[in-house]
């Protein structure tokens, strides 16, 4: 669980509301550091160094990543695998106006699953960020709407029973090993 406030995109590491998760005190200290953390398997392995906010609890000496730091790790993640980063895909519908029910309905993509991109629980893998890129030019998205529209007349529904919603769980989750003085908190 994190109480810490959501809206602290906007660079101003502001210090309040964020309250230590060993020890209970709100006197925190943040510095900005390269954090180095492990990803992918074998050969494919690699140190992602993103800088993160570390919050540092000035009473008993915890450190930790709260959400802001998890979300940069997440992009970096992101980056490394070449595709849209959570804050992306979010634009990206919102660039629309659509809520993630219209956007899911035009696109089929599942309301769930979008709302998973969206919150970096997991990361689409490659083609469904492909198609998540061309859903960038709005002739794409116009032309699926008009399919869609059209399919649905006839009334042959565009079924999702398609298997490959199984691919949702090859994803890598994005899980750093961090040292045990780390906190990762879970989303949601
Ligand atoms: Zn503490």
């Amino acid at each position: 669980m994190n109480r810490n406030s959501k809206k602290e995109t906007n660079g101003s590491s502001k210090e309040e509301n964020l309250i230590c998760p060993e020890c209970g005190s709100v006197c925190i200290e943040t510095s900005e550091e390269e954090y180095s953390f492990p990803y992918g398997i074998g050969e494919d392995s690699v140190n992602l160094k993103p800088r993160v906010p570390i919050r540092t609890c000035s009473d008993c000496g915890f450190s930790f990543l709260d959400h802001v730091g998890e979300g940069i790790c997440h992009d970096a993640v992101c980056k490394h695998l070449g595709v849209m980063s959570p804050s992306q895909v979010k634009d990206l519908r919102k660039m629309y106006r659509l809520t993630q029910v219209e956007f899911a309905e035009i696109t089929k993509l599942g309301p769930a699953t979008l709302s998973r991109w969206e919150r970096g629980i997991v990361i689409q893998n490659q083609a469904y960020d492909n198609y998540l890129y061309l859903l960038q030019f709005p002739e794409n998205l116009n032309k699926l709407h008009s399919h869609v529209k059209s399919s649905s007349e006839e009334g042959e529904l565009v079924e999702t029973g398609i298997p490959c919603r199984q691919e949702e769980t090859l994803v890598r989750r994005i899980i750093p090993v961090g040292s045990p003085g780390f906190l990762f908190a879970n989303a949601s």
